[in-house]
């Protein structure tokens, strides 16, 4: 059998460390192709000595140099803002992991639904900011996108069990973050060490941030929305501590379908990669005996706001994903860094599309210049300085 080649944009954040774990515990099945990374070239560099790919790409241009040196013999480098689309064109890839942090991934994204078979997309913002643009090319190309955000996955898993429009509704659960019992006093005055203590997941640093507002959430139910076609109103959060259950779909027959598995990111990934197959992959398994009680509660809008932000993005369509997404990144990075408080984050976010006007999202360039206009007016607002010139 020849091995699938496999592209992964973002490999030195947490996704791409554990698709790699994923990788080589397959070898039989996969090889690394390329790897794009932002600003970690020591990491990325101990990546490519491992896995021996055809090329790296690295948006940090100066390290470029350094990065020369300890790379192994014949393995090519790409460096600056569109290394990552670079690479996508130039290295053969049947798969494209996509797992780079915000927005910055995007142009690489639409590169990889041109040109592989599967797209497996661990980020959100591709289907948050891009979505009707990726699903459209993605069919185009008939290229296919394996979800690996686990609530995704689990519905992507669940569905097999029945056809589309046998489908009433669909149940994301969410583990409530680190302040599921937090008064909102408490939660708006919450440290940056208080919000990234998630409960169950081990994630990296923005994800978390999203965890602990709930933002996260939003995201996903306009990913769940785009991703298989639902209307907002058959997509709901289900708070479930444990996150044992990663998601469960509701058929018109009465039948309820979910996917269980430990809170381990390898699992969607392993599935991701190997669709429709099932292999043994490195993932810790769940014991089932040890699961004294799972435990579900409805969401509590008033104290995380941040969920019915998803359901306008769904309803608003065009630009709004784009603001939401981008006024949000910047007002955790300002959090994350001390300048603001907790609290202030999706008062903020919802404030930027307040004031935004919605355009139509049918080209890169009209989301690129939401995305800017919302990174400008969020940095204004809550007095931070606008991160310039972030690589798309
Ligand atoms: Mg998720």
């Amino acid at each position: 059998m020849t091995k699938q080649r496999v592209v992964i944009l973002g490999s030195t954040g947490s996704i791409g460390r554990s698709t790699l774990e994923v990788i080589a515990a397959l070898p039989e099945q996969f090889e690394v192709a390329g790897l794009a990374a932002g600003i970690n070239w020591q990491l990325l560099a101990e990546q490519a000595r491992q896995f021996r790919p055809e090329a790296v790409s690295l948006v940090a241009d100066q390290p470029g140099r350094s990065l020369c040196d300890v790379l192994p013999a014949g393995c090519g480098l790409f460096t600056g803002t569109d290394s990552a689309a670079e690479l996508v064109r130039k290295v053969q890839a049947d798969i494209v992991v996509n797992a780079i942090v915000g927005v910055a991934g995007l142009k690489a994204t639409l590169e990889a639904v041109r040109r592989a078979k599967r797209v497996a997309i661990a980020n959100k913002e591709p289907l948050v900011v891009a979505g009707p643009l990726i699903l459209a090319e993605a069919a185009r190309h008939g290229t296919e996108i394996t979800p690996i955000d686990s609530e995704h996955s689990a519905l992507f898993q669940a569905m097999l069990g029945g056809s589309k429009d046998e489908i009433l509704k669909v149940y994301l659960t969410a583990s409530g973050g680190p302040f599921r019992q937090w008064t909102r006093e408490r939660m708006d005055q919450a440290t940056v060490e208080q919000a990234l203590a998630h409960p169950t997941w081990q994630m990296g640093r923005k994800i978390t941030v999203d965890s602990a507002t709930m933002m996260n959430k939003a995201l996903e139910i306009v990913e769940a929305c785009r991703l298989f076609g639902l209307r907002t109103e058959q997509v709901l959060v289900l708070v479930h501590p444990e996150s044992v259950i990663h998601s469960i779909v509701q058929f018109r027959d009465g039948s309820f379908l979910a996917q269980l598995s430990s809170p381990d990111m390898r699992v969607p990934i392993s599935y991701a990669l190997t669709y429709p197959k099932r292999l043994a992959g490195p993932a810790k398994i769940l014991d089932v005996y040890a699961l004294r009680q799972l435990n579900f509660e409805p969401p509590d809008i008033e104290r995380f706001p941040a969920i019915e932000l998803g359901y306008e993005v769904v309803r608003t369509g065009g630009t709004s994903g784009a603001v939401v997404n981008a006024s949000n990144e910047v007002a955790v990075d300002a959090f994350l860094n001390g300048q603001i408080p907790f609290g202030k984050i999706v008062p903020t976010v919802r404030q930027v599309l307040q004031r935004h006007m919605i355009g139509s999202a049918d080209s890169l360039a009209s989301l690129l210049e939401a995305d800017n206009w919302a990174r400008r007016q969020t940095a204004a607002l809550l007095g931070v300085c606008c991160r310039a010139g972030r690589a798309v």
